[in-house]
């Protein structure tokens, strides 16, 4: 069987991936990558936030990214009925990027790699780890190519980024579930001419379709918009019986902000469904690994966190790589995981108060002061390490003060 040996070896070539990749092999280790699809490959997350442009610039991806002229993305609009509240990244309170992308990811994605082998990463494409060995922190993976190849690689150090994959926790058995309950989502990209009507492409939006069941609407550049619904599992077995097209067609002639606008369009594949997507591992380090980007916890797609926390996550590992590999201690308790969940922490607080309708309360008062708005603006920007910011530091609470203030003194404005 042949083995070849490498200083790291990263799992999965998603952008938490290549984000690991990119700053590992700046520093001058010899990098692999093992990817199980063939790029570009389908993977849904096509709302950036202003926040995982620092990773990508730290990776040396940035202008790879910037060649390809994906939309930019400016802020966020989100509807309720006719209550509008609009954020936009230059009116924020941390300092730093004001504006992302919004993207095809199997396009990105690509894109991402390419640039990492560019640079001089080797990427083992449609080939799957099966097992993996520790010896200490040094670990042999065995891995199998397309055409059923066997072959090993020893590394001094693995970050898995395998995504939904989950490779490390599955081996292992870490996996363990999220304290949020289950949700559904059905999706499709549409063709998207009337897109200058509605004031876009260059934000989203996000329409709230009932208490509990929201929209994303995600323009793209090629004038293809992703649009997709998510909700209870129980929602969507009120239409069980239709196909997947009719069940997208019928939703959206449902309701009135998209029905003219995406009614009669196409889609660009058959719509598809996920569910059951949060989830979160018993440790996010080990003797010789650290998982990085969905396989530590993936909450939501409310407010686009994922791609974010993604590089954000594998930035910070990656440096850490690097102090371990110099011969440096690392103390992966206090200098990652706490970061980490101190990130995912915050995104959980604004995710569970938009489904307990806390967030909308805020979010469409008629009046809500411009400071605060900033503050939140960084949140949604996904600035949630500056802890200078209030709605960061004590998120839970001022979240919760505010909606309570608000229903106190502006109980007629909230439904
Ligand atoms: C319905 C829905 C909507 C979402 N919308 C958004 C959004 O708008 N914005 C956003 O930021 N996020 C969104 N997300 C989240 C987003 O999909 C993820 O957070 C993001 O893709 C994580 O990136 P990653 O690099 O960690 O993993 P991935 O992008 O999943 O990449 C992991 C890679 O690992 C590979 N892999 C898996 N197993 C193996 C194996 N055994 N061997 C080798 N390779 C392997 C996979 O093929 C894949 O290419 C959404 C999620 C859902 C469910």
């Amino acid at each position: 069987m042949q083995t070849q040996e490498v200083d790291v070896l990263v799992i999965g070539a998603g952008p938490s991936g290549s984000v690991a990749a990119g700053i590992i092999k700046k520093a001058g280790y010899n990098v692999h990558m093992v990817e199980k699809e063939k790029f570009p490959r389908f993977v849904i997350g096509e709302s950036l936030l202003p926040r995982c442009m620092e990773a990508l610039e730290e990776a040396g991806l940035l202008d790879a990214v910037k060649a390809k002229g994906f939309q930019q993305k400016f802020g966020a609009k989100f509807l309720r009925k006719d209550d509008i509240c609009d954020f936009n990244f230059d009116e924020q309170f941390t300092e730093g990027f004001s504006w992302t992308w919004q993207v095809p990811r199997g396009d990105f994605d690509q894109t991402l790699a390419e640039e990492v082998q560019r640079k001089g990463v080797n990427i083992h494409f449609e080939t799957t780890v099966t097992d993996i060995k520790f010896s200490g922190s040094n670990s042999t993976t065995t891995i199998i190519d397309k055409d059923g190849a066997i072959s090993e690689i020893k590394a001094k150090f693995i970050v898995d980024s395998s995504g939904y994959g989950r490779v490390i926790p599955r081996l292992f058995n870490l996996d363990k579930p999220s304290n949020l309950p289950p949700r559904k989502s059905l999706f499709a990209h549409v063709n998207d001419p009337k897109r200058d009507l509605h004031n876009e492409p260059n934000r989203i939006m996000i329409l709230v379709h009932q208490p509990q069941t929201w929209i994303w609407v995600i323009p793209f550049s090629t004038g293809v918009t992703s649009v997709g619904f998510v909700g209870s599992p129980e929602f969507f077995n009120e239409h069980k019986d239709k196909t997947p097209e009719a069940q997208l067609r019928y939703l959206i002639n449902s309701e009135p902000h998209l029905k003219e606008r995406f009614g009669n369009e196409t889609f660009m594949f058959e719509p598809k469904t996920l569910e059951g997507w949060s989830i979160t591992t018993e440790q996010f380090f080990g003797d010789g690994f650290v998982l990085t980007g969905n396989v530590t916890e993936f909450l939501d797609p409310m407010f686009s966190s994922g791609v974010t926390l993604a590089t954000a996550s594998s930035q910070r590992a990656a440096n850490l790589v690097i102090k371990q590999l110099e011969g440096n201690t690392v103390n992966w308790d206090e200098e990652f995981v706490k970061p980490t969940m101190q990130g995912v922490d915050v995104f959980r607080t604004y995710v569970m108060g938009w489904y307990d309708g806390t967030l909308h309360d805020i979010f469409f008062t008629k009046d809500i002061n411009p400071e605060i708005k900033k503050q939140i603006c960084s949140v949604l920007a996904g600035y949630v390490w500056d802890t200078d910011n209030p709605f960061v530091k004590k998120h839970d609470r001022v979240v919760k003060s505010l909606s309570e203030f608000l229903r106190m003194n502006n109980p007629s404005e909230i439904v």
